[in-house]
């Protein structure tokens, strides 16, 4: 009776070992699995998070001169408030007779002209500045933590250099310049309107000069 009991015990332990061993087994191949499974998503996370910086990127920037679009221009506005970078100069640069350039021309030489102002802006932004292409033939420079006087001379030599810049087009471009600059927060939409009037006022008394809103 004795060494049937041995039998049931050693039968029973033998039981046991393989129903631990086989549970084993399963857990490790789980752990693997999620392991695996782990690994697949912080790929698809790293992959997601490139597309979305691209998406950023694109939705941002306007493709005919590589400037910032109005989206583009709006987060770097509220960059500038929220940073409280007074005096926040804006500039609207407006290409004169532009309508012209293209019925003369044709519309891909005016697309020409844009992107060549494009590349000319880019250049000039310095620090902090930013440039953006704010509607079809109609730019922006902000530039924050500069007065007006701090940025006239070198506005008007910008001015200068588009008009003898060789545009591709067999004439001379010029642009018309409204400025308007605030000490403290007077809002996006505000701002932007006040250099609107004064680069009305810049087409109204000739063009290729500059005006400030006051
Ligand atoms: P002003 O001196 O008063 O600014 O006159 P303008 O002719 O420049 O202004 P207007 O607003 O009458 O004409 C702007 C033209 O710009 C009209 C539109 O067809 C053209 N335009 C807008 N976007 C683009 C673009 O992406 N490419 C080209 N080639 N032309 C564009
Ligand atoms: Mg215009
Ligand atoms: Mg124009």
């Amino acid at each position: 009776i004795n060494e049937l009991y041995e039998y049931i015990i050693i039968a029973w332990g033998a039981i046991m070992l393989m129903f631990v061993s086989t549970s084993m087994v399963f857990l490790l191949i789980n752990l693997k699995k999620t392991k695996r499974s782990e690994q697949n998503l912080m790929a698809i996370n790293d992959v997601l998070s490139v597309k979305s910086a691209e998406l950023e990127l694109i939705s941002q920037h306007d493709e005919l001169t590589g400037l910032l679009n109005r989206t583009g221009l709006k987060s770097k506005m509220i960059e500038c408030l929220d940073k409280k970078q007074y005096p926040l100069t804006v500039v609207m640069i407006d290409v004169d007779f532009f309508k012209k350039i293209n019925d003369t021309f044709g519309h891909q030489k005016g697309d020409t002209v844009l992107s060549n102002l494009g590349g000319l802006l880019k250049e000039f932004v310095q620090d902090e500045e930013s440039v953006s292409r704010f509607g079809g033939e109609e730019f922006i420079v902000l530039m924050p933590e500069k007065s007006i006087e701090d940025v006239m001379d070198r506005l008007d030599r910008l001015r200068l250099q588009i008009q003898d810049t060789d545009m591709d087009i067999d004439q001379d471009v010029t642009a018309s310049f409204g400025l308007a600059s605030s000490q403290e927060y007077a809002g996006i939409k505000n701002l932007i309107d006040c250099a609107d009037s004064a680069l009305y006022q810049a087409k109204q008394e000739g063009r290729n000069c500059i005006r400030i809103s006051h």
